[in-house]
């Protein structure tokens, strides 16, 4: 698991909060800075270590829809790498339909009285700062949901649970968490009750992109990676890479690798204009994170009983790309559910499989 150590360093040498604005204690770059430092994390078989969560998930619900003196109050320690941020959408038995989540925040003086139980929350096991997402109130379906930031080290009643076994992103801490009668200051409320349903659609786009870059990262560093193992190893007298098997399929990779960069870059310069829609987002994720899978794995073969062994990054990339198909929304979702989320900057109202209908009967 990645340490404190590791995210206080990571602060000292400047590696998160790349693209929050300067005036709120960030670097002031922008998303193609986000996008670099998961590049470099993948060429060194770091993307466990869940930066662009932090700096370029939780960050912008910050600086998006906290007032200055939450700005104040959070961002230069996530700057500092002092606070790990998390964002705790999911429960036991509300995933892919947010609305159904349980916990409860009820309102009571000054503070709201939070309950209730989170599953598989990334950088939960080591983040101070939460951003949870509560029902507010239980009668108004999606228009009762809020986001409520919980400070976990100025809290009682918040317990991690067991951090949980997975089949890849081992330095990852995925975690349960738990909140019994925990009272949080309302002035810990995120932008306005009962808005966190459509602040949380606002910001998909952008989470669901990051899936999508995280995936070019690692098919790149796949092909890479295969490239220099087949040229060395030997098989029937001459290299693997000799076999015109072992070049077609690392030529279709490549081939895929660049189609997804243009798509991959066309999607980040819209997001840059404040254009990117839901289903664009979607498009990417959907594309992107499925190749990736599938690349990964025909890059696996290419390494023979080696690539089922951890003595090669290409096992871990294997086991660690599943996840790219299920978080952030599931593949599933990306094509089926009917999205209202507009571009922080636009209005679009989009439904990817309407569209798929339309450009079917076109
Ligand atoms: C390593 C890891 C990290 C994660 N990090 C976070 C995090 O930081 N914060 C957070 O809040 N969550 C996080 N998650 C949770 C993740 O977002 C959910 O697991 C995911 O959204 C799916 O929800 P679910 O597991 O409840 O599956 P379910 O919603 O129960 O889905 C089960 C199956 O049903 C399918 N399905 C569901 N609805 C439909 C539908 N309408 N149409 C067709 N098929 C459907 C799904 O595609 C899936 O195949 C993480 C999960 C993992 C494993």
């Amino acid at each position: 698991m990645v340490s404190r150590d590791v995210w206080r360093k990571a602060g000292e040498a400047g590696f998160l909060l790349a693209s929050c604005p300067e005036e709120l204690g960030g670097a002031g770059g922008d998303y193609r800075h986000e996008a670099i430092i998961i590049q470099e994390l993948a060429k060194c078989g770091c993307l466990d270590f869940n930066i662009h969560l932090h700096s370029a998930l939780i960050a912008p619900y910050i600086y998006q829809y906290c007032t200055a003196e939450q700005q104040s109050r959070w961002l230069p320690g996530m700057r500092s790498g002092e606070l790990v941020a998390a964002i705790a959408m999911s429960e036991p038995s509300a995933g892919s339909d947010l609305k159904a989540i349980r916990t409860q925040a009820v309102r009571d003086g000054d503070s709201y009285v939070l309950s209730g139980q989170k599953t598989f929350i990334s950088n939960g096991h080591l983040a101070n700062l939460l951003l949870v997402a509560c029902k507010t109130d239980a009668a108004a379906g999606s228009k009762g949901l809020s986001l409520i930031a919980v400070e976990t080290d100025k809290v009682e009643g918040f317990s991690r649970g067991r951090l949980l076994k997975k089949i890849g992103m081992h330095a990852q801490d995925t975690a349960e968490l738990f909140f019994d009668n925990v009272r949080v200051p309302v002035a810990n409320l995120v932008g306005e009750e009962g808005r966190g349903f459509p602040q949380m659609m606002e910001m998909l786009p952008q989470e669901r992109l990051t899936v999508a870059v995280i995936g070019l990262a690692v098919i790149d560093e796949s092909i890479r990676s295969t490239l220099d193992y087949v040229r060395n190893r030997q098989a029937f007298g001459k290299t693997v890479f000799d076999f015109q098997n072992t070049r077609f399929v690392l030529a279709a990779a490549k081939a895929e690798a660049e189609v997804a960069r243009v798509f991959v870059d066309n999607c980040i310069s819209r997001l840059l204009d404040g254009e990117l829609d839901a289903v664009t987002a979607a498009m990417a994720k959907l594309w992107v994170s499925e190749r990736q899978m599938a690349i990964v794995d025909n890059c696996l073969q290419l390494f023979g009983g080696y690539g089922y062994t951890l003595d090669y990054p290409i096992a871990r990339m294997w086991a660690d790309a599943r996840i790219q198909r299920i978080y952030g929304g599931t593949s599933e979702i990306m094509c089926q559910r009917r999205s209202k989320s507009r571009p922080l900057g636009g209005a679009k109202v989009v439904h990817l499989a309407a569209h798929l209908g339309n450009a079917g009967r076109a």
